[in-house]
C-alpha cells in the first residue's frame, strides 16, 4: 500500500512506529504535515499540493491529526477522501470525538454508561445545573480541552459556581460533569481497532491529582477487563464512527462509564504498559480493510 502519514512531527513516537511497522509489512509511507498542504477543491479532479508540488496518489490516509489543527487537519483529511483515498479515521468522525459535549450526546443516545453530565450557556443558569448533575464533587471541562488541561475539580458548591463563572466569563465552552470519586483517580484506557480491543492499560493519576492522563504524571500499567467493559469499548468507538478509537472508562459502583473517545490516541504508553504490536496492528487493519475501500462517507458531511 502507499500510506500517507498526516503527522506534523515525524520524531513523535507514535509517528515513527507506524512508519517503522508500515516498512516492516513492505508498504510505501510519506509522512505529510498537513499544515503544508494547500488545496483545490474541485470535484472534477480535487487535489493536495506541497511547496508547489502535487501530492501522487495514495491508497490510504493514516490520520494523525492533533488537537490544536483539527478545522485545518480535517478539512486535508476530507480532500484525501474525496480522491478516494481510504482514512484510517474518517474525517467526519474526527470532528465528532473532537467535541466531548458532541460525544457524550452521540454515546447517550445509545445508552452507553456516562457520567451525568450538563451544559448551560448562562451564569444565572449555573445553580440549576450544579444541582442537575448532582451537587458537588463535580469535575468542569473545557469542552475542547486535552492532555488533562481544562479539567478542572471542583469540591465544593462555592468552587463549582466560581470555576464555572471564570470559564463563561472567558467565553470558553464547558461541560458540568459528576465526579466518579470511586475510580480513586485511576481510568482504563481501551484501545480499539476495528471490532477488537487489541491492549487496554490502567491509568493511575499522581498522589493528590485526580487526572490520570499520563501528560499529567500518570503512570500506567496492564489492566484486564470485563466483558462489560470490552463491550462498553467497542459500543462507543462504534457509534464515533472510528475504526481506530482510545476509549477511556471509568470504573464506577455502577458499572463502566466512559468519559472520553479519542480519535489519535498516543501508542506510548499503550504499547510500553501492554508490550502489544499496536503500531502493526493498525497496519494489518489497514491491509484487511483498505481494499474493499469501507469509506462510509467519502468527506461528506
Ligand atoms: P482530557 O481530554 O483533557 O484528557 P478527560 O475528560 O479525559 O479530559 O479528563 C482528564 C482526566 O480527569 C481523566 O483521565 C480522569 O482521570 C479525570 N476525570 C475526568 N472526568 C472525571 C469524572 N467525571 N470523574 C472522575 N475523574 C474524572
Ligand atoms: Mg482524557
Amino acid at each position: 500500500m502507499r500510506i500517507a502519514l498526516l503527522s506534523r512531527n515525524p520524531d513523535l513516537y507514535s509517528t515513527r512506529r507506524l512508519k517503522e511497522a508500515a516498512l516492516e509489512r513492505g508498504h510505501e509511507v510519506r509522512i505529510i504535515d498537513v499544515l503544508r498542504c494547500y488545496m483545490d477543491i474541485n470535484i472534477q479532479n480535487p487535489s493536495i499540493h506541497v511547496k508547489g508540488v502535487e501530492l501522487p496518489p495514495f491508497d490510504v490516509v493514516i490520520p494523525r491529526i492533533g488537537a490544536s489543527v483539527t478545522t485545518y487537519g480535517t478539512a486535508v483529511l476530507r480532500q484525501f477522501e474525496m480522491m478516494g483515498v481510504y482514512p484510517l479515521n474518517e474525517s467526519v468522525a474526527i470532528t465528532r470525538s473532537r467535541d466531548k459535549l458532541r460525544s457524550l450526546q452521540l454515546l447517550s443516545r445509545k445508552g452507553i454508561g456516562l457520567p451525568v453530565t450538563g451544559y448551560a450557556n448562562k451564569p444565572s443558569d449555573i445553580p440549576d445545573l450544579i444541582d442537575m448533575v448532582g451537587g458537588p464533587p463535580l469535575v468542569v471541562k473545557l469542552l475542547e480541552g486535552t492532555q488533562g488541561i481544562g479539567v478542572v475539580l471542583a469540591e465544593t458548591r462555592k468552587a463549582a459556581e466560581s470555576v464555572i463563572e471564570a470559564f463563561m466569563g472567558l467565553k470558553a465552552d464547558i461541560m458540568v460533569q459528576e465526579y466518579i470519586g470511586e475510580s480513586g483517580g485511576a481510568d482504563i484506557r481501551c484501545f480499539v481497532i476495528g471490532d477488537k480491543v487489541v491492549a487496554a492499560m490502567q491509568r493511575q493519576a499522581a498522589p493528590g491529582e485526580f487526572r490520570s492522563n499520563l501528560h499529567r504524571g500518570g503512570t500506567a500499567s496492564l489492566v484486564r477487563l470485563s466483558p462489560a467493559e470490552r463491550a462498553t469499548a467497542l459500543r462507543a468507538a462504534k457509534t464515533m464512527g472510528l475504526n481506530v478509537a482510545g476509549v477511556d472508562i471509568l470504573r464506577s459502583n455502577h458499572g463502566p462509564l466512559v468519559m472520553e473517545v479519542n480519535s489519535s490516541p498516543g501508542l506510548e504508553g499503550i504499547e510500553a504498559a501492554t508490550g502489544k504490536d499496536v503500531a502493526g496492528a493498525i497496519i494489518g487493519f489497514m491491509e484487511k480493510n483498505a481494499r474493499q475501500s469501507r469509506t462510509q462517507t467519502r468527506g461528506r458531511g
